[in-house]
């Protein structure tokens, strides 16, 4: 590991006047940044400790929704009975997250932050434009079994690995970052690869999110299912995060997120669109279940997604809607 400096802020004024460089990381939960510290994919100059912030609460808004800090750790938040009784799916989705241990330390801020697992990612052998821009891209004709189908470029096939986050992209999630007047949707947030796929988020330098605004809890009924190879601690071949209302038999709203299928959340608005004011059956469910991955677009090794994702919503919309 390259040698760096280490300063404990005691004020967010402060993280963010020592961080005015690229080559600053913030360390908060380090469940993903000391392993890329450690395998010298990240070589910071120097390492803020924001820990000692207070940005771990959660706190009522006045709308109605739910104000969660930057700093709260993904044990707490998917515990919180706020959270459990008005956001469910966001309770399934942490804990279909990581494991306990990980849960314990992984804060929100850094679960929205952490970074791909593409395999050649992380092999400092290997081509990867993430890692360093323009060497190319070994994915692309190596081993993408969990690569993305939606939003990749000849740049970059990798997924974000978060499932917290396709949570918040079904509930319409708000990033709030300091110094900055206006939120940030969860679905601006991530970056799609482009051919700048080391930029991973609309975060400048320095930038330091501060906590994560959740709506007032819609009507309607919620789940988030996930499907990957081992019952737990594995990242998703496919997930999706489903809300349906049914108002008199018919579509009232409906939100759809997938993940494990793109460079960032995919939020599926040509599905809800087909969705809503529709009366609901076998056949509609269907059609918006394969409009959810329209467009996608396979590679070698998982040609799989598109069938499992349009089966996994269809599964969630009929749990939703029944
Ligand atoms: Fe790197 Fe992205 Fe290619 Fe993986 S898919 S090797 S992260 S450029």
């Amino acid at each position: 590991m390259r040698p760096f400096s280490y300063t404990s802020a005691t004020s967010t004024a402060e993280a963010i006047g020592l961080a005015a460089s690229e080559q600053v990381r913030f360390l908060a939960g380090g469940t993903n940044l000391v392993d890329l510290m450690r395998a010298g994919i990240e070589e910071p100059e120097h390492v803020v400790d924001i820990t000692r912030l207070p940005l771990d609460g959660v706190e009522e808004l006045p709308d109605g929704g739910l104000r969660i800090g930057a700093l709260a750790r993904n044990t707490r938040v998917a515990g919180d009975a706020r959270v459990r009784r008005r956001y469910p799916m966001l309770a399934q989705a942490i804990m279909n997250g990581a494991s306990p241990q990980l849960r314990n330390r992984a804060t929100v801020g850094g679960n929205i932050l952490q970074r791909t697992r593409c395999g050649y990612f992380y092999d400092r052998a290997a081509a990867c434009n993430k890692r360093v821009p323009g060497a190319g891209c070994d994915a692309l004709e190596g081993f993408n079994r969990m690569h993305a189908v939606l939003g990749a470029s000849d740049s970059c096939i990798a997924v974000h690995p978060s499932d917290m986050c396709v949570a918040l992209a079904a509930l319409d999630a708000t990033v709030n970052i300091a110094g900055r007047d206006a939120a940030v949707p969860l679905t601006d947030f991530h970056r799609l690869p482009g051919d700048s796929p080391h930029v991973e988020t609309v975060l400048a330098p320095g930038e330091l999110i501060t906590s994560i605004d959740l709506p007032a809890a819609r009507p309607g009924r919620s789940v988030y299912l996930k499907v990957r190879d081992r019952a737990t601690y594995a990242f998703a071949l496919v997930s999706t995060a489903v809300q349906v209302h049914v108002e008199n038999g018919r579509v009232a709203g409906a939100r759809i997120a997938l993940g494990g299928v793109a460079h960032k959340p995919w939020r599926a608005h040509e599905a809800e669109e087909l969705l809503r004011g529709e009366a609901v059956d076998d056949d509609l469910l269907r059609r918006a279940a394969e409009r959810s991955v329209a467009g996608a677009r396979p590679r070698a090794h998982n040609a799989f997604k598109p069938e499992l994702a349009t089966r996994l919503v269809r599964r969630a919309l009929e749990e939703t809607t029944s």
